[in-house]
């Protein structure tokens, strides 16, 4: 096989082709390597398979839609599945949201959230709020905007400054008062005071249109938000005409037992990004839903005969990915897929949190089925350590699970049984262990 051509995203691309990890067919919780082993899918693929791999129905829409229209454009022009998507998506929000756009991935959903956001306030004729803050070690895809919201050290590093007018609050990551945490963390509500105490005193809250948070920040080593700081956000947003944005990107769809972390916490934001399990990863999709009072004053301000929001894309509502929402947002109903996340929450918790006293283990934080494990750093190379259980996993363990920096997130998908949790743990543990 010739390896040299595809040029591998958020890869180690020499390190990778030296020895690939090839997958060629998936089913259920399990993945098929190439050289034929079944391999025990940890991590839903990218957070993204929330009803198993290749579920019949999801298959079945999209092979039927792909033989009946392959496209239609959505500007100026449409077709039904556009529609019946949108209400079914709007129809599982939070019943204060329930305007959808749709979009290709999470990186355009985070990006066409802010648009709205600072559109929303021009149209509302208070053009001065176009500031924009966001969280350190927040991931919001790989956008302009979702970089610069974003607070990830590697894209200022390669990419510069990203937008201007941006700034961010402090992640709550505290594992000196924390540590092994069961569910929401009880220290660090305070962190989002800050908001208040220090970014909308430096910058003043009328220059601000809208602050972006991960309910639970994932990619970036599952940080959870501890008790009572999502509310705090909410409130203080609210107080001062800012809008609240959730990345659910991976929070959505059931991930942490119910549709979305807004559900889950009792907190409402303005918007909801999502993508991922939106189609159950079948087909690339994302969406941005708003609230009913965003869409309106938006299209409200703009001529009866004007394009009110000057934003879309070719495949904004493309009639594959529509299909396999459709009839992935109908697995999740039909199945009860979240309400069986909900109840195996408690088991996949006691199960994560028995790694405790492995060798270089220094914290384990859980919430829904994400956990991870958080790992004392190899001296003087930072990542290695949880790479090399990574491969070892492949290889040896069959089992994939995936790392960022020293952290292990898992993150199966949401159909798991209690003898899965079971071998994911302890097939972990012993790798922990062989590499200790
Ligand atoms: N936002 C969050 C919270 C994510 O976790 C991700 C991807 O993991 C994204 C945005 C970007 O999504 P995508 O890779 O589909 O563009």
């Amino acid at each position: 096989m010739q390896t040299e051509h595809f040029w591998m995203p958020f890869t180690a691309n020499r390190q990778f082709k030296a020895k690939p990890r090839l997958l060629k067919s998936a089913k259920g919780m399990y993945y098929t390597s190439e050289d034929g082993r079944e391999i025990l899918d940890g991590t839903a693929g990218l957070w993204c398979v929330n009803a198993g791999h290749n579920h019949p129905k999801v298959v079945q829409a999209i092979q039927a839609q792909a033989a009946s229209l392959d496209f239609a454009p959505t500007f100026q022009m449409a077709h039904p599945l556009a529609f019946e998507a949108a209400s079914k998506l709007a129809s599982m929000a939070p019943k204060a949201l329930n305007r959808v756009f749709f979009c290709n991935d999470g990186s355009e959903g985070v990006d066409t959230a802010l648009k709205m956001a600072l559109a929303y306030h021009r149209a509302r004729g208070d053009a001065a709020r176009c500031r924009l803050i966001g969280r350190e070690r927040g991931y919001h895809g790989v956008g302009f905007g979702g970089i610069s919201v974003g607070g990830i050290a590697g894209n200022r590093k390669q990419f510069g400054s990203g937008l201007a007018g941006v700034d961010h609050l402090r992640h709550p990551l505290n594992i000196a008062k924390n540590a092994f945490s069961k569910g929401l963390p009880e220290h660090g509500a305070e962190l989002a005071d800050e908001l208040e105490l220090r970014l909308l005193t430096l910058h003043d809250a009328s220059s601000v249109a809208a602050v972006i948070v991960e309910p639970l920040q994932g990619s970036t080593g599952v940080i959870i938000p501890p008790q009572g700081y999502l509310q705090k956000l909410r409130d203080i947003c609210t107080k001062h005409g800012i809008l609240l944005i959730f990345d659910e990107v991976i929070t959505g769809f059931g991930r942490l037992g119910s549709a979305f972390a807004a559900d889950y916490f009792g907190v409402m934001p303005d918007m909801i990004v999502c993508a991922k399990g939106l189609t159950n990863a079948a087909v690339p999709m994302g969406a941005v839903i708003a609230t009913q009072t965003i869409h309106d004053v938006l299209v409200n301000a703009a001529p009866k005969d004007q394009i009110e929001f000057f934003h879309g894309y070719t495949y904004s509502a493309h009639p594959l990915a529509c299909a396999a929402a459709i009839a992935t947002l109908e697995v999740y109903r039909e199945e009860k897929i979240f309400e069986a996340a909900a109840a195996m929450a408690p088991y996949f918790e006691q199960a994560a949190h028995s790694l405790r006293g492995l060798p270089h283990v220094k914290d384990i934080r859980n919430l829904g089925l994400v956990c991870g494990i958080e790992l004392e750093p190899q001296i003087g190379k930072s990542t290695t350590r949880a790479y090399d259980i990574f491969e070892k996993c492949f290889w040896e363990k069959n089992l994939l699970i995936r790392t960022t920096g020293d952290i292990i997130a898992l993150s199966p998908p949401l159909i798991i049984d209690k003898a899965q949790i079971d071998r994911l743990f302890s097939q972990l543990a012993d790798a922990i262990r062989e590499l200790a």
